[in-house]
């Protein structure tokens, strides 16, 4: 393992994607390793929000059909640019709600249960608010989800077994949701398998792609993946509440929207005005209202520069960064007791590393005192996200060099040993 720093530097000089950096707004003070969380502001989403303001300002009313961008056909066209992060056509993809609101809209849309098939298969690892919105679902329709929401365990805390899931995919399940990749291990589960094994007992499957879109490829429609959500604001850029992705196979276009509004609605009829909904034929039957315009105009910027990029090269770099920082750790740290708890082979190993220490939450506050902002996950979980945009081989090193001072030095000590409001 070459620690040298020259080598990082050597590795930046290597890099067909160095140029997407100077695009983003980074203090040269700050290591940002958090672009799992928020991703950074670019220069282009900036524009894009810029542009649609000045639609509103001159076009008023008239900016849901003119200019540059017309509101009324945004959430379809950024749908069509997402399209190749997924692995879909563009009409199975379209920018709307949020995760969790798109996850009700989908098990609202695909949860049908009967007598004999009426249970929803998750697992124990998934983020709160998708086990929330399972739960609430199953309520409105009067079943318990202590006894109708299954839950896969996971074998040593971080990651899930492919077996033991296709082991529960019994008579009695419905549908299954589980995520892409895991939020604190980042591993990545093998969808291709689990949607083959699912249809196979005729259950339908899901997948939250929150933390694998823009990070790694996917193949939704080759996999023949019933439906999927995602948010935009982690690794694809959009910014803080940015509006969110679902995708539904084009197999299931027709199927009544669970959840229906005025924006579910064949963009030719929705002016009509009447009261019997004729929904889309594609994916934006899943809308609801109105979209949230403001909200959608970082993506424009954002998804073109991964239009650019190509999320094939954006993974190949990301795994360079990934393990250029294990192999730092594992060289650099191997006396201050940190645990690497994420996957470690390449395939499945999402974006990011997740380390744990007794002293995480101090580490932490350490490390952000230093200019470098990592992720703490609760108790003891460290994320650190190096992203294949905007993160250079040298922040890796750097981080990495100041882990080792602020374990030689117990630099850590003059933080408390808890976490913050958000972490
Ligand atoms: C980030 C994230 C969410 C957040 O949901 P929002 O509705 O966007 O607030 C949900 N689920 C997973 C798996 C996430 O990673």
């Amino acid at each position: 393992m070459n620690t040298d720093k020259n080598y990082a530097i050597r590795l930046d000089q290597n890099d067909n994607l160095a140029s997407f950096r100077k695009e983003f707004y980074i203090s040269n003070e700050t290591i940002y390793l958090d672009g799992n969380s928020l991703g950074l502001m670019s220069k282009r989403a900036e524009t894009a929000v810029t542009t649609l303001m000045n639609s509103w300002k001159t076009y008023a009313i008239d900016g849901w059909t003119e200019g540059k961008h017309p509101w009324f056909y945004l959430s379809e066209k950024l749908g069509g640019m997402s399209a190749q992060l997924v692995g879909a056509k563009p009409e199975e993809v379209i920018i709307t709600g949020s995760t969790t609101t798109n996850l009700h809209q989908l098990v609202a849309t695909f949860f049908h249960p009967t007598n004999e098939k009426n249970k929803i298969l998750a697992d124990e690892l998934n983020f709160p608010s998708d086990i929330y919105a399972l739960k609430s679902q199953l309520q409105l329709k009067g079943l318990d989800p202590a006894d109708h929401l299954l839950q896969i365990k996971s074998k040593n805390g971080y990651t899930l077994d492919t077996q033991s899931i296709i082991d529960r995919m019994q008579e009695d399940v419905a549908l299954i949701v589980l995520p892409g990749v895991l939020y604190r291990s980042g591993q990545i589960l093998d969808m291709e398998r689990l949607t083959k094994e699912a249809h196979q007992r005729n259950i339908l499957i899901g997948f939250d792609l929150c933390h694998s879109i823009g990070s790694i490829p996917h193949q939704l429609s080759e996999w023949d993946v019933d439906f999927a959500f995602w948010c935009t604001y982690k690794h694809l850029n959009g910014g803080p509440g940015s509006v969110g992705g679902l995708y539904v196979n084009e197999k299931h276009f027709g199927k009544e929207p669970g959840l229906a509004g005025w924006f579910s609605s064949a963009k030719e009829k929705q002016f009509d005005m009447e009261h019997t909904l004729t929904a889309a034929e594609d994916a934006g039957a899943f809308q609801i209202g109105t979209p949230h315009v403001l909200s959608v105009a970082p993506l424009l910027g954002s998804l073109e520069m991964f239009e650019e990029a190509g999320i094939e090269e954006i993974r190949k770099k990301s795994l360079r960064l990934t393990n250029y920082l294990m192999q730092l750790i594992d060289s650099e740290l191997a006396d201050y007791h940190f645990k690497i708890a994420n996957p470690r082979d390449d395939k499945t190993r999402g974006g990011h590393v997740f380390l744990e220490h007794p002293e995480a939450a101090r580490i932490c506050k350490a490390l952000k005192a230093e200019g470098i902002v990592p992720d703490f996950r609760n108790p003891n979980g460290i994320r650190l996200a190096p992203v294949a945009l905007y993160n250079t081989f040298e922040d890796v090193w750097q981080t990495v060099q100041m882990l080792k001072t602020i374990m030689r030095e117990e630099r850590y000590k003059k933080y408390e040993n808890k976490r913050g409001v958000i972490a």
